[in-house]
Formats: C-alpha cells, sequence, structure tokens
C-alpha cells in the first residue's frame, strides 16, 4: 500500500467530565498531554490501535489527578475499586475487569483478558488472580488512595448522614427520579450495614453529624463540596485510537462514583455501555453518570448510529442529549469512526479532551459546538 493510501493514526482521549474549577485545569491538562504524548508515540511507532489506547489510559490511571488508578473515588467503606475495559474493533476482542482493588493499571489487566483468555470479563479476585497469573504485581489497596479522596469521602457522607441530598445520582433537578426520591434518612439500615455498605464517616448522634458536616463542608474547597451536583466529578478516562492498519480501538479505566457501595460496578466496564470498538462503525468511550448510560447501552447506541451514515460528531452530540433527555443523566463522549472522523460531547460545564494526529496535537477543557 502506499503512504497515502494509509489510514492516517488517529488518538483522541477524555479525562475529566464536571464543572472542573479553575485550579483543577492545569493538571487535567498536563495529564491529558502526556496521555497524548505516550499514546502518539505507540502510534507513530507503528503500533496498533489497542498499544496506543493501553498506553494513554495507563498514564492518565498513573496520574492521581483522574478518577483511574492512583487516586480514584472511594467506596462508601474508604477503598478504591477499579473497573476497565479495553476493546479491539479489528475482530471486536474484548477484555474487562471490574472491582479490582490490588492493580495498578487495570486496563494492562484487560489487555490480558483480551489477548490470554477465552473469557471477556474478571471481576474481584478472580480478575486478580488472572493477572498474577500473567505477570502483574499485586499492590496494597492503601498504595492506591490519595488524601485528597479521603477528605472527598468524609465531606460527602458527613453531608449525607447530615440530611444534605446526595445530588450524585440525579441528572438535572426537574428529573422524574430526583423528584420521586424519598428523603434520605440519616440512620443506616440493618440491611447496608449488613451488605458492608456502612459508611466509614458517621457518627452516632444527628446533632454531632450536622454540626460536624456544616464545619467540614463550610473549610471545604469548591471541588470538594457536595451540595452542588454540577460541582462532583466525573474524572474517568478512557482513549480511541485509529491505527495506520486501519484497526480502531477503545479503552475506558475508572474508580467509578463517589462512595458507592462496594461492588457496584458502572458503565465504564461494560461492553457497549462506557466503551465499544468495531472497524466496521466505530470506537467510543463515555464517562459520567454511570447508571443512566448504562441503561441507554450508550456507547452502542452511538456506534451504531456511525453505522447508519451519521458522522461521528452528529452521533456524539445525539448520544448526550438522549442521554439528558430520557434519563436526566450527565456525562461526555468521544467517537472515532474508521475514516478518522471525531466526535466529542458533553453536557457537563466541561471535559477534558485531547487530539493527537501527525499534524500534532490539540487539548481542551470545553468542546462545544
Ligand atoms: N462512568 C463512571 C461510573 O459510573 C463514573 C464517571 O465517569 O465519573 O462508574
Amino acid at each position: 500500500m502506499k503512504d497515502s493510501q494509509k489510514p492516517q493514526p488517529i488518538l483522541l482521549i477524555h479525562g475529566g467530565a464536571w464543572a472542573m474549577p479553575d485550579d483543577a485545569i492545569a493538571a487535567h491538562e498536563r495529564g491529558i498531554a502526556a496521555a497524548l504524548a505516550a499514546g502518539w508515540s505507540a502510534l507513530s511507532r507503528g503500533g496498533t490501535a489497542i498499544d496506543a489506547v493501553e498506553a494513554a489510559v495507563t498514564i492518565m490511571e498513573d496520574d492521581d489527578t483522574f478518577d483511574a488508578g492512583r487516586g480514584s473515588f472511594l467506596t462508601r467503606d474508604g477503598r478504591v475499586q477499579l473497573d476497565a475495559l479495553l476493546m479491539n474493533g479489528a475482530d471486536l476482542r474484548t477484555g474487562g475487569v471490574a472491582c479490582v482493588e490490588h492493580l495498578r493499571n487495570p486496563i494492562q489487566a484487560a489487555r490480558l483478558v483480551l489477548e490470554k483468555s477465552p473469557h471477556v470479563y474478571f471481576v474481584g479476585t478472580g480478575a486478580e488472580r488472572f493477572a498474577t497469573q500473567h505477570g502483574m504485581r499485586l499492590v496494597d489497596n492503601t498504595e492506591l488512595i490519595v488524601p485528597r479522596e479521603r477528605d472527598r469521602l468524609m465531606a460527602f457522607q458527613l453531608a449525607e448522614a447530615a440530611g444534605a441530598p446526595d445530588t450524585t445520582f440525579s441528572g438535572h433537578s426537574s428529573d422524574s427520579i430526583a423528584s420521586t426520591e424519598a428523603p434520605r434518612n440519616s440512620v443506616i439500615s440493618a440491611e447496608a450495614q449488613r451488605s458492608g455498605e456502612t459508611p466509614v464517616f458517621a457518627l452516632d448522634s444527628a446533632t454531632e453529624q450536622r454540626a460536624l458536616a456544616t464545619e467540614i463542608e463550610s473549610a471545604l474547597p469548591d471541588e470538594l463540596r457536595i451540595d452542588d451536583p454540577t460541582l462532583h466529578s466525573h474524572d474517568t478516562v478512557g482513549a480511541v485510537a485509529l491505527d495506520q492498519y486501519g484497526n480502531l480501538a477503545a479503552g475506558t479505566s475508572t474508580g467509578g462514583t463517589l462512595s458507592k457501595a462496594p461492588g457496584r460496578v458502572g458503565d465504564s466496564s461494560l461492553i457497549g455501555c462506557g466503551c465499544y470498538a468495531d472497524n466496521l462503525s466505530a470506537a467510543v468511550s463515555l464517562t459520567g453518570w454511570g447508571e443512566p448510560i448504562m441503561k441507554l447501552v450508550l456507547g452502542k447506541w452511538a456506534v451504531d448510529r456511525v453505522a447508519a451514515g451519521a458522522t461521528p460528531q452528529a452521533a456524539a452530540s445525539a448520544a448526550i442529549d438522549y442521554l439528558f433527555t430520557r434519563l436526566g443523566g450527565h456525562g461526555g463522549i468521544i467517537l472515532l469512526g474508521p475514516d478518522g472522523q471525531i466526535g466529542i460531547a458533553h453536557n457537563t460545564p466541561r471535559m477534558a479532551w485531547g487530539i493527537a494526529t501527525a499534524n500534532g496535537t490539540q487539548l481542551g477543557i470545553t468542546r462545544n459546538p
């Protein structure tokens, strides 16, 4: 094949779709730039789209700015629990892991599943055993926890216990789910206790809870406050790539949502929800409120529109509109067609994104038409 006929490689990534205060921008831009450099280095040396996606996501997992790998949000019981998916558009081979607590780079475990297992998806200790059998090292969960996230969890749980509305899962103020939800009870139910969902930070007396929550809330920087849903961060990371062989790949990695119940799995690592790749349609990665994204199988919904003739940009914008109008969800999406056309959309105030091609790199923290 002549050089002029070869597909032009391209890498597109996201890392953080939320209100993102001004003082968080530089760290996101640095993280995105480093991930673009690593992914592009793989593509430009003749690597595959899978190589590029794995390299870019690995960098963002290692960067504690993002909700992936070290620095992720904590579960209700104060642990890091990670999910990731990697998918090859050439042959639909896929690897997913969920609820892993002792791997620094779940995307690398996902690649091992993709390449070395007849199965597609491993969870928990089974996933970790599989990863160690293929050479990965286990780490202590505390190595994945950063002080910022302990503070964030404490603020969230104390405010929640004091009766502040939990807006994590509400899409917008007028949505039907939020408006029909019963007020939260600050007493932890026996069932929640049995299922291990007891918050780490809970006080016995409601008065004590309220006083401490108010004190902590007022002392916190904006990005750690919980009373404004637009401040909730979605720092899941993802990448999609097209290589010189004409193949697409996609990967998504996350620590999930703040104070999630142990064992909860979001959209990010579920095939067709937060991630999908098929040379015959497109490659996609999403971030945002996982439950609505899962219910809409939104990644597959979006790539199917590209297969039906929509441009990736039109499909990306339509997917985010659908997420909001159907279920009141918030989030962001990146889409890449087999011809190298891209789509980026988000309904969060900001979303960190980056693009690398042979002509150089571009990145930003908003991308709205
Ligand atoms: N989608 C992720 C999840 O629900 C979270 C996020 O993107 O912020 O697990």
